[in-house]
């Protein structure tokens, strides 16, 4: 093969003319930001997700910092989460000034290991170094064990924030992720690389009330305009009042137009991205990969194809697998290396070795193309380019 074949990325959005209708609808509005699309979105995915509000953000990364805010982390607390995830993850931890630590990755879901978790939360203990808040990524669309790590939290006290940004349409033990049901607070990205898309966007799920008005009001300067007005003549209809340090982490009425029109096709998207998944599944079969494995309490989303290269059966390294497969034109990716691996970590201290499983999974994992417009074609030119490779 030559590298004269066009360029298939990992991933890509599909936008469609009813979408951009939908959003130029928005333009000739009356409010482009906080007007009536935003509320839509907002109670449209909390009802999708079996999950009671919904505060919509202009990313996840900015919907990761307001939770742990909302969960009142702060300097002297430890977060934790996996080291297999987008440095965003651990990062809104950082954000508020606490400290993160991570829980090594299980080798069958590359999501956080309850066990590792377990033995963590037990030696903690003993040297009073419980995390507040622990935050379980649903890595590749792949739940997390949520009902284990809901039984730990119970019993060592800290809060929970599923990172689903991967995850929406997903489903845990037959109900949907995001649900909360487990959890504080769930989050969900709408990068175009991601279920579907607002262009730049997030959204955090809760069931909890006071959680859902803290969520608010860091969104927007930490302002309220609930809080009543002295009740003397200076004050009116205009008075508001800054009772928190909070930020513009606002999304648009513009991007969550996009968003609405995309969500109606959500179930037809995980439906035909199991489909793809399993296209693969059979024609991938035979070659020295390790293909995802999904777990019986699960249905994927199936975010990502993770492909580990079983270098024990091989001459090639995966770099040589994911030189050859991006000169044929299968723009692979690679997710994640290990959080703590980046240098402004190295620069707090983690080194090298930290998460073993982590990091024997990141030195073999390839990422393969699979999105909902994939076509046909184009994946059985995938697995010609597989099934070519001078293993
Ligand atoms: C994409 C992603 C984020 C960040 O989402 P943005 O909307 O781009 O801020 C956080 N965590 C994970 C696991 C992600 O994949």
């Amino acid at each position: 093969m030559t590298t004269t074949h066009k360029v298939i990325p990992y991933a890509r959005q599909d936008v469609r003319e009813s979408d951009i209708e939908a959003v130029v609808r928005v333009l000739k509005s009356d409010y482009l930001t906080q007007g009536p699309l935003v509320k839509q979105f907002e109670s449209l995915v909390a009802k999708k997700s079996s999950a009671k509000f919904g505060v919509s953000f202009c990313n996840a990364t900015a919907a990761l910092h307001v939770a742990c805010q909302a969960l009142e982390v702060g300097p002297g607390d430890v977060v934790w989460t996996s080291p297999n995830s987008f440095v965003a993850t651990a990062n809104c931890a950082l954000y508020c000034g606490a400290r993160v630590d991570f829980v090594d990755i299980c080798s069958l879901t590359y999501n956080m290991s309850v066990a590792h978790l377990e033995a963590k939360l037990i030696a903690a203990e003993k040297t009073g170094s419980l995390p507040k808040v622990v935050i379980p990524v649903h890595f590749s669309g792949h739940p997390c064990d949520m009902k284990r790590i809901r039984a730990l939290a119970d019993q060592y006290g800290f809060s929970i924030i599923e990172d689903a940004s991967h995850a929406i349409g997903g489903e845990y033990m037959g109900e949907p992720i995001g649900s909360c049901q487990y959890s504080d607070i769930s989050v969900f990205s709408f990068h175009p690389v991601k279920i579907i898309t607002t262009g730049e966007g997030g959204i955090a799920l809760t069931n909890n009330q006071n959680l859902d008005r803290m969520m608010k009001l860091y969104r927007s300067h930490g302002i309220s305009r609930d809080a009543h007005a002295p009740n003397d003549e200076d004050h009116g209809g205009w008075f508001y009042q800054q009772i928190r340090l909070g930020h513009n982490y606002r999304i648009t009425d513009i991007q969550c137009a996009l968003g609405v029109a995309q969500l109606a096709r959500l179930d037809d998207y995980i439906k035909h991205r199991n489909d793809l998944a399993r296209v693969y599944h059979e024609y991938l079969a035979d070659l020295p990969l390790v293909l995802p494995k999904v777990e019986s309490y699960a249905y994927s989303s199936y975010h990502l194809y993770v492909v580990k290269i079983d270098t024990r059966q091989t001459k090639i390294s995966r770099r040589q697998l994911y030189n050859q497969l991006v000169e044929n034109g299968v723009q692979v990716n690679v997710h994640y290396i290990p959080i703590y691996w980046q240098p402004y970590y190295q620069s707090l201290g983690f080194k090298k070795g930290f998460c073993p499983q982590a990091e024997t999974y990141y030195n073999h994992a390839i990422t393969i193309p699979l999105y909902p417009t994939l076509s046909s074609e184009d994946q059985h030119y995938i697995v010609r380019c597989f099934q070519e490779v001078p293993w």
